[in-house]
């Protein structure tokens, strides 16, 4: 889960259908060796602070109220979900978790490390680089 406002534009933008947002998800479910995830759009109202998208045990849900499924929102939430099915314990936007984010939108060119890397470290976010978050690789820490 993520406050719309940090990602806001990022997440309003570009919406995919549902079938090309399936798809996307079983990629990477299949890269990481992960069951596939149901996705699944509900109404959770659109007040600034109400969430955007969220990952559950077995499905990713997307705000309809105030979102669409995009590029960037899915490997938010993918992210989230392959730690919890491969890190118990992970830290929720931790170093780790951004790292699976970042190589998952690198992997799948949707935002190269050029281009996600200076930024988060500009932010000040906190990254594993993301060559090092390939399924293989994953550890929590
Ligand atoms: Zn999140």
């Amino acid at each position: 889960m993520w406050e719309s406002r940090n990602f806001g534009t990022l997440f309003g933008d570009h919406r995919v259908r549902l079938k090309k947002a399936r798809d996307f998800a079983a990629l990477v479910s299949r890269y990481y060796r992960v069951p596939v995830p149901a996705l699944r759009g509900v109404r959770a109202g659109a007040s600034k602070k109400t969430w955007t998208g969220q990952q559950l045990p077995n499905r990713l849900e997307v705000n309809i109220d105030v979102a669409g499924w995009t590029y960037p929102l899915l490997a938010h939430e993918l992210a989230h979900y392959v730690l919890s099915r491969k890190v118990p314990n992970y830290e929720q936007h931790g170093a780790l978790w951004m790292g699976v984010n970042l190589h998952i939108l690198d992997k799948y060119k949707i935002l190269g490390k050029h281009a996600t890397l200076p930024s988060a470290r500009a932010f000040k976010v906190k990254a594993r680089h993301p060559d090092k978050c390939k399924p293989g690789n994953l550890s929590g820490n």
